[in-house]
């Protein structure tokens, strides 16, 4: 979960690394540290905190030259966020250093057998261990680093992007990877390490991007060597050509990611249905449905599963595949699948979503399910992530670069992509008449502009968000399609502005959160025309007879809820099965207004991460 950052090459390391660091904060921001080699001694400077406090604390304590160096935004897993738990981390000898992404499960007893050795151990993160681990193995076997680090990777059981050197050695860096990112970005006689390419896109387009269970040895000018650290065997390095660019992963004039996120879902959606969804022909083209047509129309069920965010998506996406394509569908937390001994067969298909294509629960089920024959197929948005590799075919969203923490445009795309597979696979099943599904292309491709129309109320939004913004409890509430779209608003809050927030289907208040209702309380009811729209109009008026604060999500024009909420905010008009993409809009509104109103740290809330590559 964290951000790893390295360069080796003749430029000065520092500034390379620091602003990295800044680009992968959203992955792990409770400590930052950098190790540079300063062509005499190591130096390291490490501190809790951000990566503005690790520049505070470098401008005090280290001479910030060097032109070998790596750094570390660092998502605690194991020891609270300290200035000593923070990476790097160096070994005994003092020779040795290491930043890591990633658990090393059985730490424990590879730290006891140190110990009855004599090493000393000053953090209580499993990243310790392993650097001493890599030192002990290249002194007892009298191998040189790289040799080390592969004996001591097939000792240890867990997760890993790791980068380490020897500042008896510097013009040599060792990476490797099992379950956490790691991509080289190869520049003119010089080398870039990071988590993700942000931080070297100024410098380089080609990439390789390391596979789990391969290291690579990277000298100045001698170039990169990859290996299986199973086997030894030596790979051919694939060198990619990037095509994100630098505009993609700046703010562009916003207040934070998470706002330009926001706006950006209009493109973002357009994007994912560009080349899919072909109106004229009134067909749906998508390479991984289509090669696995059988696999789709043969299927007993369909499994979702996900976590966060994604979830919420698996959850609309049920609506729509058995409305659509009356197929059975049940949707999971990945987390608790792959824990509960789950029946699968070789006629369910599963589908995986993850934004990032490296949510570490989502994997570890996706391997679960393959084990017992079934064919998987991936949702992710980062291209050639672990998810999109793992699975048998997939689509991407397509969103571009997410990297507000709390994620927007991720679960507006993934619904995209959802709706347009269901659709496809109504045609092929007959389930769905050929006027209807014009209509759903129609409507879909409509959404877009709709979306940029719902985005106009963001005025409207801020002054409901004055209003709301100091109380301690949100309820949220849908009926149907909109259920999931309700979780989604109260995590958007909770996430970002730490208000406590639940989100209820409609009829289910009954049945206890009513209780919570008093005129402290606002809810937000979706309530949008066309879904089970009476109904939740008398759910309202259970509301309104506990004195409970309405905002309504109301379809334009709308009336009757007008006349009984406090405050509507007006989506355009749409189909049931699209209305999510578009009552979603003025809640991640609401719910960001109210952070930043609040003065919260809206694109890095605190605990979280961006992608969970820790179980
Ligand atoms: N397990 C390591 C730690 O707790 C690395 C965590 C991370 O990925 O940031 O320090």
């Amino acid at each position: 979960m964290c951000g790893i950052v390295g360069y080796i090459g003749p430029r000065e390391a520092y500034p390379i690394i620091i602003e990295g660091l800044k680009r992968l904060e959203y992955r792990g921001y409770d400590s930052a540290g950098i190790a540079l080699f300063d062509g005499k001694d190591l130096k390291v400077c490490k501190t809790k905190g951000k990566v503005v406090d690790l520049e505070a604390r470098s401008d005090k304590e280290i001479t910030k030259h060097g032109s070998v160096g790596i750094g570390h935004t660092r998502w605690a897993t194991h020891g609270v966020p300290n200035d000593v738990n923070s990476h790097p981390h160096i070994s005994n000898s003092g020779d040795l250093v290491i930043i890591h992404n990633g658990i090393i499960e059985n730490y424990e007893s590879l730290k006891k057998e140190l110990i009855s050795r004599g090493y000393t151990f000053k953090s209580d993160t499993d990243t310790e261990v392993l650097i001493n681990l890599i030192e002990d193995v290249k002194k007892q076997e009298n191998v040189k680093l790289g040799k080390a680090v592969q004996i001591a990777l097939n000792q240890v059981i867990g997760a890993y992007a790791i980068a380490v050197f020897d500042k008896n050695k510097p013009e040599e860096v060792v990476i490797a990877r099992l379950g956490s990112p790691l991509a080289v970005g190869i520049g003119e006689d010089e080398f870039f390490i990071a988590s993700d390419a942000s931080p070297f896109l100024e410098y380089t387009k080609d990439a390789i991007y390391l596979e789990d269970e391969e290291m690579a040895i990277i000298r100045f000018h001698k170039g990169i060597k990859i290996r299986k650290i199973k086997d030894d065997s030596l790979v051919d390095p694939y060198i990619q050509k990037l095509k994100i660019n630098l505009e993609q992963i700046e703010k562009s004039g916003y207040d934070h990611f998470m706002l330009k996120e926001i706006h950006e879902q209009p493109k973002a959606i357009t994007d994912t249905y560009r080349g899919r969804l072909l109106r004229q022909e009134a067909i749906i083209k998508m390479a991984g449905v289509e090669d696995n047509m059988k696999k789709f129309l043969n299927a007993d069920r369909i499994i979702i599963v996900a976590c966060g965010t994604s979830w919420h998506a698996g959850l609309v996406a049920e609506y729509i595949f058995e409305d659509l394509a009356r197929v059975p569908v049940e949707v999971e937390y990945a987390s608790e699948f792959r824990y509960r001994n789950p029946v699968i067969t070789e006629k369910d298909v599963l589908i995986a979503i993850s934004q990032s294509g490296e949510t570490a629960d989502t994997l570890a089920a996706i391997k679960l399910a393959k084990s017992k024959g079934a064919f998987v197929f991936g949702v992710c948005n980062v291209v050639g992530s672990s998810i999109a590799r793992e699975t048998h075919a997939g689509a991407y969203t397509h969103a571009g670069p997410e990297i507000g923490v709390a994620s927007t445009k991720a679960f507006t795309t993934q619904i995209t992509v959802l709706t347009l597979m269901a659709l496809r696979l109504a045609r092929a099943k007959g389930t769905i008449s050929s006027s209807d599904f014009r209509h759903h292309l129609l409507e879909l491709e409509m959404i877009p502009k709709k979306v940029e129309e719902a985005l106009k109320s963001d005025a409207h939004i801020q002054k409901i968000s004055e209003i709301y913004k100091d109380v301690n409890n949100f309820l949220y509430l849908g009926r149907g399609y909109n259920f999931p779209v309700a979780l989604e608003g109260a995590l958007k809050l909770k996430e970002i502005s730490y208000i406590h927030a639940e989100g209820y289907p409609a009829a289910e208040m009954k049945h206890g959160p009513i209780a919570l209702i008093d005129e402290n309380m606002p809810i937000v009811v979706i309530a949008t025309k066309k879904g089970h729209y009476e109904k939740v109009v008398s759910n309202i008026q259970e509301i309104k007879s506990r004195k409970g604060k309405i905002i309504g999500i109301v379809t334009e024009g709308d009336v009757q809820v007008k006349e009984l909420a406090d405050h509507v905010i007006e989506v355009p008009e749409t189909l049931e099965s699209l209305s999510p993409l578009l009552t979603t809009i003025p809640l991640q509104l609401l719910s960001y207004h109210i952070a930043v109103m609040l003065g919260k740290n809206v694109d890095q809330p605190r605990n979280l991460a961006k992608s969970v590559t820790v179980e």
